[in-house]
């Protein structure tokens, strides 16, 4: 089968690639020429572990190719994946326009049947409303079919996610279509992952209901940190034995700066602004995207407590500024609110990232950036752990302390257990650990 994915973000580029590698033929398409010249040269325009190396193979067996010609795309396949960027206009509804734009550009070019698909989050409605748009642009009747079928991929863990997903939604009228789409998945099925066939609404929001159901749970684990600091108990082990109530489940049960990326804060919205258009307030939602904004702002307060109450001529040094390990996304990342909070205040910001200095550049001016956590500690006042890295889980404390001008570390992702780096000497601040700051 020959499918093509339009837009070769995370999403894209990653299910594209996993697609090929089940065999089947795919032509990613984005109108960045940039982009696309450097996948032709072999170069992956984003941090995703094992990325390279699956690209690189299903190109080298002419299973994958890339272009920025979408009509070619369109005439060659059956599935026409959307993987655009669908980002929160000012009233925090999502800006469909990458999506209308394309699906235009499809009717235009449609030659024969073909089955649309939105890997896109979108909201409800989104399928009815690109029919729409294709039935009104074609310039002849040309049969179609949308369906949804939305992405639950993990950045950082985004290739095992598509290979080993947890489900598949599809969200399809047409009897034909989801058959087409079951058949392309039929790789998985030999996995026994679970497959929720349903109706192109209910896809849609099965989506947003899971973004808002895990930031809720981060929200909620987050005011039960905040509760403990003030009441001496420990949110560790809280999360440890709630998690361990199959009704709760582990995940998303670490407290810490709050969720960032280009997903959470927006989906929210979005669904937010979802619930409005049907007349509903959604109450839940407001409230876990304010606490999850108190809690950067938190954050900061805990900062500036670990340094004596005033930032001002202070050098802080940021560990990790990605959203989350193991990508190089930096898209509403937690330490951007945190970083310019410090700044205001007149501290000098020293960081490091492994693989996100390039992107943190741009959105954090006037931030030194250094090769690795020592370096970036070198005559600070006080170590923040903003993104739990690996390389930051198991610090060489000693050393550490050597470089810094005092031995203050801030673990914001309580990675630490806090009586060892107590015993090295540090004043030692994390979240919801009554004991610690
Ligand atoms: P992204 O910004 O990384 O990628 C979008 C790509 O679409 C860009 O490369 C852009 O140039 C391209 N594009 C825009 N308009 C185009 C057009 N007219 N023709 C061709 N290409 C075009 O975004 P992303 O993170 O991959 O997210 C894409 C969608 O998937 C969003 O709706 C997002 O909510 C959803 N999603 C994202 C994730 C994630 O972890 N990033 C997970 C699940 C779902």
């Amino acid at each position: 089968m020959n499918v093509s994915v339009i837009g070769t973000g995370y999403v894209g580029l990653v299910t594209g690639t996993c697609f090929a590698e089940f065999g089947v033929n795919v032509t990613c398409v984005d109108r960045d020429a940039a982009k696309i010249e450097a996948l032709k040269a072999g170069n992956i325009p984003i941090y995703e572990p094992g990325l390279e190396e699956l690209v690189t193979r299903n190109v080298a067996e002419g299973r994958l190719t890339f272009t920025t010609d979408l009509a070619t795309a369109v005439q060659g396949t059956l599935v026409i994946f959307l993987a655009v960027g669908t980002p929160p206009r000012g009233d925090g509804s999502a800006d469909l326009s990458y999506v209308d734009q394309v699906a235009r550009e499809i009717a235009v070019h449609m030659d024969g049947y073909k089955v649309i698909v939105t890997k896109s989050t979108v909201p409800v409605g989104t399928g009815e409303r690109i029919k729409a748009i294709i039935g009104e642009t074609q310039r002849e009747r040309v049969d179609f079919d949308v369906v949804s079928n939305p992405e639950f991929l993990r950045e950082g863990a985004a290739i095992e996610d598509c290979m080993r997903p947890n489900r598949v939604v599809i969200g399809a009228t047409s009897p034909q279509a989801a058959a087409i789409l079951k058949d392309l998945y039929r790789p998985l099925y030999l996995l026994e992952t679970p497959f929720v066939i349903t109706d192109i609404a209910t896809a849609e929001l099965i989506k947003y209901a899971s973004n808002a159901f895990l930031a809720t749970k981060i929200s909620f684990i987050n005011e039960v940190a905040n509760l403990a600091e003030r009441v001496g108990a420990d949110v560790q082990t809280v999360a440890k034995a709630m998690g361990l109530d199959g009704r709760i489940g582990a995940k998303f049960l670490h407290a810490g700066p709050g969720f960032g990326g280009s997903c959470f804060p927006k989906d929210l919205l979005a669904l937010e602004s979802l619930a409005q258009g049907a007349a509903y307030e959604f109450k839940l939602l407001g409230a876990v995207l304010e606490v999850n904004a108190r809690q950067r702002m938190f954050m900061v307060d805990k900062i500036r407590t670990a340094l004596g109450s005033d930032l001002g001529g202070k050098t802080v040094a940021v560990l990790g500024l990605s959203f989350k390990p193991n990508t190089d996304d930096m898209r509403d990342a937690p330490s951007i609110t945190i970083v310019q909070a410090l700044q205001e205040e007149g501290a000098t910001v020293r960081a490091c990232d492994p693989v996100a200095q390039r992107q943190a550049a741009e959105v954090l001016p006037g931030v030194t950036l250094h090769p690795d956590a020592y370096a970036a500690a070198e005559g600070a006042d006080a170590v923040v752990i903003v993104t739990e890295w690996n390389r930051f889980r198991n610090l060489d404390l000693q050393r550490l302390k050597g470089v810094m001008r005092a031995p203050v570390l801030v673990d914001l992702r309580n990675v630490y257990d806090p009586d060892p780096v107590v015993a090295a000497g540090f004043a030692y601040h994390c979240v919801g650990r009554g004991r610690y700051p």
